[in-house]
């Protein structure tokens, strides 16, 4: 049985995985080829060289792995971190907590602050938390840098200044899977010493691919380590052999659709990306103001300048969020994403992030509006009105 052919586009709009550009599919659609194929070399230099550019470092290592942003987590957690070592890892929602679960799972012990609903991680709290382990038992602070579940980001320089007031040596570790080309970021410059990603969020591609990026201070701390280590070892990674670089085979269409992805970035241009993420962000941001002002819904972020220029959570009260996504799914085609850990079933999160531009963030608006109303979910009806008005009004102000 094949279900019927749905005429025109259906849009996804979940923070992850995100839609795929035709020109990553078509690089993609490759055959394999023989692992000493010069090619294969090539091809993963200009991987690393791609990624070293998005990541904004001249010096950090990239590590490719197959494996999803999980795996990513713990690329990080056994290299860096051994057995009853101990990590600081300010809460920021779902995606810190699970950080902090896999953490301790593999026997290492975490220290969180506590989670302030709506709100980015208070770098203060950062600071006093470093100043009062005399002993300098932590490790390292792992920060989510964009919240997928709560759609906050928090303000990863400000908490390196926190680092740095504090006098501490802890490594900083950042998570960068639903932020990276979407909001700014920068490693050499904000001073972090592990970045932690993944494919299908940022870069447009399919999951399937974790990433992460090393200083040197951080690959000291894996050639220091005594807990073993093996698939996540990234030291085991170094030199040119392709087979041994991936611990195995490498994932050839992988790379080939991450060196598509990495291409249309910088053919863009890095800055244009971000412009274009905060642009979109800001007509997201316009409507769901609009429909809050009938009281059902509203930003699960209190605090403005740190909404998501990736995703927004919006609070629902007195109806059903799933119910929401499937009306919006099954009968406006468009796909957002539902509530995680303690908010689920009070959100739901509509993804701004990869490939889109002004029109499909606008048919997104208006399919979720559509099926809000189908519901009978009371929202004021200035939004789209105003999203179209922060679109035009922003395209002004880029044409000079
Ligand atoms: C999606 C996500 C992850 C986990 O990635 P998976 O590929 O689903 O394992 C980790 N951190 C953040 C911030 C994410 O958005």
């Amino acid at each position: 049985m094949t279900s019927p052919r749905i005429p025109g586009a259906r849009f996804l709009h979940a923070p992850g995985p995100t839609r795929i550009p035709d020109e990553v599919l078509d690089a993609m659609h490759r055959q394999s080829i023989d692992l000493a194929d010069p090619r294969l070399d090539v091809l993963i230099q200009d991987c690393e060289r791609g990624m070293q550019q998005v990541v904004d470092t001249a010096k950090g290592e990239v590590y490719l792995y197959s494996a999803n942003g999980h795996g990513a987590w713990e690329v990080a957690i056994v290299n860096i971190l051994a057995e009853g070592d101990l990590v600081l890892i300010p809460s920021t929602g779902h995606f810190s907590e699970s950080w902090a679960q896999q953490t301790e799972a593999l026997d290492r012990r975490v220290l969180q602050t506590a989670w302030k609903p709506g709100y980015p991680i208070d770098p203060n709290e950062v600071e006093s938390m470093l100043r009062k382990d005399r002993e300098g038992q932590i490790r390292a602070v792992f920060v989510v840098q964009t919240d997928t579940s709560t759609g906050i980001t928090s303000d990863v320089e400000a908490i390196r200044q926190a680092i740095d007031a504090s006098g501490h040596p802890a490594l900083y570790v950042v998570d960068v899977v639903s932020s990276l080309a979407a909001a700014p970021f920068a490693m050499d410059r904000m001073g972090v010493n592990l970045v932690v990603g993944g494919s299908q969020k940022g870069l447009m591609l399919p999951p399937g691919m974790g990433f992460v990026v090393v200083d040197e201070h951080a690959n000291q701390a894996s050639l220091d380590n005594p807990s073993p280590k093996y698939y996540w070892d990234w030291t085991k990674r170094t030199g040119t052999h392709a087979y041994r670089k991936f611990c195995g085979t490498p994932p050839l269409q992988m790379l080939m659709g991450l060196r598509a992805a990495l291409a249309l970035l910088l053919q863009e241009g890095l800055d244009e990306v971000l412009r274009r993420h905060k642009r979109l962000a800001h007509a997201v941001f316009a409507a769901v103001e609009a429909w809050s002002s009938a009281g059902a819904v509203g930003f699960f972020c209190r605090d403005p300048q740190a909404r998501s220029v990736s995703v927004t959570a919006v609070t629902l009260e007195g109806h059903d969020p799933e119910l929401l996504r499937a009306v919006a799914r099954e009968r406006f085609q468009v796909a957002m994403s539902g509530g995680l850990g303690p908010l689920a079933g009070r959100v739901f999160r509509i993804g701004h992030l990869g490939d889109m531009n002004e029109p499909t963030i606008l048919g997104a608006l208006a399919g979720i509006e559509a099926a809000m109303l189908h519901l009978g979910i009371p929202i004021g009806r200035e939004a789209l009105p105003r999203a179209i008005d922060a679109l035009a009004t922003a395209a002004r102000g880029s044409n000079g």
